[in-house]
């Protein structure tokens, strides 16, 4: 049984492939090439059920999309599904040291990271949430995952998520949270 796996983000791609070895025994997991749609949505869950809309109907395969990002209570919930163009450039340094500039001086440090994770087959759609609670650190740490690890802690813990190793935040991430709740459904829906 073929599963398309519709993100363009090597990172991600990454961080899924193992998160999702695991969960997935009698499923192969195929990249998607295709066209990216245009992302409007308003939420994480109509953008990650886009994708997959789209790398289903490109492929004609069932297919699994995630969209994801950090959503900080005290920016009334900004950067959220900006996280990727906060800054503007695309880049994750640029767009974490504009994080610590708008957090200068803020004393509510909460922060969520949130994956909303999508499956489509034809007809057939469905949506998981996962969110991993944590706080924006006053400084930089770290050189471990991507975009904003560096400057976020995860509840918990003293260090940045950026210090964790891949399996240790594979284990709690948003991410896996979300894909952990949804591939029971996509089995199910599979007939697995
Ligand atoms: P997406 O590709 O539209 O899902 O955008 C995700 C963006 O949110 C990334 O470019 C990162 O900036 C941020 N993000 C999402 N998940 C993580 C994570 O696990 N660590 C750090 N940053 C993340």
């Amino acid at each position: 049984m073929k599963l398309v796996l519709a993100t363009h983000n090597a990172h991600k791609v990454e961080e899924l492939r193992r998160i999702l070895a695991r969960q997935l025994e009698g499923i192969d997991l195929v990249g998607y090439d295709g066209p990216e749609p245009v992302e409007d949505g308003e939420t994480f869950q109509e953008n990650a059920l886009i994708k997959a809309r789209a790398a289903n109907l490109h492929t004609g395969l069932p297919a699994i999309a995630d969209d994801s990002g950090i959503s900080i209570p005290a920016l009334g919930g900004e950067p959220g599904i900006h996280s990727a163009r906060y800054a503007g450039t695309r880049n994750d340094r640029d767009n974490y040291e504009l994080l610590l500039e708008r957090m200068r001086g803020v004393s509510d440090r909460a922060a969520n990271f949130m994956c909303a994770a999508a499956f489509v087959n034809g007809d057939t759609e469905h949506v998981e949430l996962g969110v991993w609670p944590g706080t924006v650190l006053e400084e930089a740490s770290g050189t471990n995952g991507f975009g904003y690890d560096p400057v976020f802690r995860p509840e918990g813990y003293k260090v940045a998520s950026a210090e964790l190793t891949a399996d240790e935040k594979n284990a709690i991430s948003h991410r896996s949270r979300a894909f952990a709740a949804l591939i029971p459904v996509v089995r199910e829906r599979l007939g697995l």
